[in-house]
């Protein structure tokens, strides 16, 4: 079985009605059967356990976004007004100090 045929035997065998999206990009994840996780098809981040929240049945319900704090003053960015993570940059309200918010920064 070629590596394409086993993933699309992987994808057939979960419940991916709504899919995975990532929490960096917004692009849709694929499951990762060898690492055993969600693997961000876009950036290739790795989406973590705990940043699932799961339905009773262990389907994926939705990703949890990344919280995201600010490098210079520690602000909580995600509660700040129109924050999107999905940009790559986002400028803190309360000191203006430009953060980038790309998977290179998790942290
Ligand atoms: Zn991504
Ligand atoms: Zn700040």
């Amino acid at each position: 079985m070629s590596f394409f045929e086993s993933l699309l035997d992987a994808l057939s065998n979960k419940d991916y009605s709504d899919g995975v999206k990532c929490p960096v990009c917004n692009a849709c994840a694929y499951w990762d059967e060898d690492e055993a996780l969600w693997v961000c098809s876009s950036c290739g981040y790795e989406i973590h356990g705990d940043q699932l929240q799961l339905d009773k049945h262990g389907n994926v319900e939705k990703t949890l976004e990344i919280d995201w704090y600010c490098d210079e003053c520690g602000a909580y960015l995600n509660d700040q007004l129109n924050f999107n993570p999905y940009d790559n940059e986002w400028t803190c309200t309360e000191c203006g100090y430009v953060n980038d918010i790309t998977k290179d920064n998790v942290w």
